[in-house]
């Protein structure tokens, strides 16, 4: 449990760090927003700044948004930094720049759980979740938060339950700057997905907040500002079925509550389109969109990763199905496989134009330490250390030509015109399925509409006379306008438009071909 009060108190600073260009973080629909200047909250340091001893203070700095400051690291006694693997190199340098002023740094979160190797300068190593390493941290820095003379590894034995977690200090966030609202409310995965870190690193068996805490976390979110989407990034939804059956009646009590002022939006197993019973109540709760991890529509490859579930319904039965009940399938991808063909580009594209999926991340494989994968690659000598490449992995293929593969598929699935076709048919055949919704009091708040105002200025702006695919945008958009669908037109432009300008960049070779990798990624440290 948090500690209310521990002597001597510390100034923690708690510095995210910046993203560099990526597919999933929706960075090119920005500036068509009123302001946005980052993705989500990041669950893990806001958790942690809420877990730490309530009379210590906190900064919290999201370096997406602004970066640390020297006033921030000359207020501060000690900094904690977490992030992902892409991250690193923006991880190593705020703790250049926090040992500039002779501060304790200790690294925590995913990527350092897994490779704590990669962090030989950081003074604390905090490896796994919120547990007895985090209460020993605390208790070190109490006693002394100067820098010790050899870096200490801190390992959770004991996790703290997630029934015990504290809801996340978003307080401290900027949060109207992010581009969607974040909520967490399971841990681990019951499967063992071949290319998949998740139950190496959170188990197999699913850890859950309770809806108790879930309904306070999404009241701190709505006191806080958010208005739109807010995503669950439990890495599967549905990893206890039982749970998130039991939770879902809170979520619609809280809709109705409150005017269902949130879209929500979660990551979950395809076969999720075999229970009916969780998709009536998701479309209740004014779920609008579900992460479907379909990786490849080749069964043969599914069963080569262990990804066998995503065959208990045929793969675009199950996507209708889940359409069916106004939610929006996004699919990750992958290429570069060992059962992949010179064809499975082209097959590729097929299932793109059949499924009507909009938004599909399309990646290279890239093998994660804690994984089956990595473990059988490193067994046969397949796995490249270069980070000048955009995988590391040895493909059974030419490097080169999975590579061009890659690119082809973004340029082609991308194209503006094959885009804004796909969302029109999601227009018609899954929004068309949502609930309807009264229009609550915020959604009629000036503040609301003026935020709709500036967008649509933008969109139509920047996108309808200056923008080079302004004839496929408009066909899209003149039947929206017809149907008085603003926030259909405005949700998908924005979405779209990302995907445009990402996709021709990726097929021009200025995208990496995994978001895992990270060749490009080095340029965008930012300079204090
Ligand atoms: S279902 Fe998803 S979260 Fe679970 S192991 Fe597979 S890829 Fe990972």
């Amino acid at each position: 449990m948090r500690a209310e009060r521990i002597e001597p108190v510390r100034r923690i600073l708690c510095v995210f760090p910046r993203y560099t260009s990526s597919f999933g973080t929706f960075e090119h629909a920005y500036p068509l927003t009123d302001g946005v200047q980052a993705f989500m909250p990041p669950q893990g340091l806001l958790l942690i700044a809420a877990y730490l001893p309530a009379n210590w203070p906190v900064r919290f700095i999201d370096e997406n948004i602004s970066p640390a400051t020297k006033d921030d690291f000359e207020w501060a006694e000690a900094v904690f930094v977490s992030g992902m693997h892409i991250q690193r190199p923006q991880m190593n340098e705020i703790c250049q720049r926090a040992h500039a002023f002779d501060l304790a740094v200790a690294i925590g979160g995913p990527s350092v759980s897994a490779c704590p190797d990669d962090y030989p300068s950081f003074d604390y190593l905090h490896v796994g979740e919120l547990g007895d390493a985090t209460d020993e941290l605390i208790a070190r820095l109490s006693r002394d938060p100067s820098r010790p003379d050899a870096q200490v590894v801190l390992t959770t034995n004991e996790r703290l339950p997630m029934t015990d977690f504290p809801v996340p200090a978003y307080e401290l966030a900027e949060i109207r700057k992010y581009f969607l609202g974040s909520i967490q409310y399971s841990s681990g995965c019951p499967y063992q997905c071949e290319f998949c870190d998740i139950p190496g690193l959170y188990g197999r068996n699913p850890r859950i907040k309770s809806p108790q805490q879930i309904i306070a976390e999404l009241d701190k979110l709505r006191e806080c500002g958010v208005t739109g989407s807010v995503y669950f990034v439990d890495d599967n939804f549905i990893g206890n079925r039982k749970a998130a059956l039991d939770l879902l009646p809170h979520l619609i009590a809280w809709q109705k509550r409150t005017g269902y002022v949130m879209r929500l939006a979660c990551e979950a197993t395809l076969n999720i389109a075999k229970r009916p019973e969780i998709l009536e109540k998701m479309r209740e709760a004014y779920f609008i969109t579900i992460f479907c991890g379909i990786e490849t529509p080749d069964p043969d490859a599914l069963r080569a990763m262990q990804k066998d579930h995503n065959m208990m319904v045929p793969i675009l039965e199950g996507i209708r199905t889940i359409n069916s009940y106004g939610m929006e399938v996004v699919s990750g991808i992958i290429m570069g496989l060992d059962t992949d063909t010179p064809e499975t580009g082209d097959a590729l594209l097929t299932f793109v134009e059949e499924s009507r999926i909009p938004l599909l991340t399309i990646n290279l494989l890239q093998a994660l330490p804690k994984t089956p994968l990595w473990d059988r690659l490193e067994r046969e000598k397949r796995l490249v250390h270069d980070d000048s490449r955009d995988s590391n992995v040895e493909f059974l293929l030419p490097y080169d030509d999975v590579v061009e593969a890659w690119r082809k598929c973004m340029a082609l699935a991308y194209r503006p015109e094959k885009l804004f076709a796909r969302y029109a048919y999601q227009c018609e055949y899954t929004y068309a399925n949502r609930l309807k919704v009264p229009i609550s009091p915020e959604m009629k708040s000036w503040a609301n509409i003026k935020r709709a105002l500036i967008m649509l200025r933008n969109i139509f702006w920047k996108v309808g006379v200056l923008g080079d695919y302004r004839r496929a945008f408009w066909k899209f958009a003149l039947p929206r306008l017809r149907h008085g669908d603003i926030e259909g037109l405005i949700a998908s432009a924005l979405v779209g438009h990302h995907l445009i300008v990402f996709a021709r960049d990726a097929s021009r070779g200025h995208q990496n071909a995994s978001n895992y990798s990270i060749r490009l990624r080095e340029a965008s440290v930012p300079a204090e």
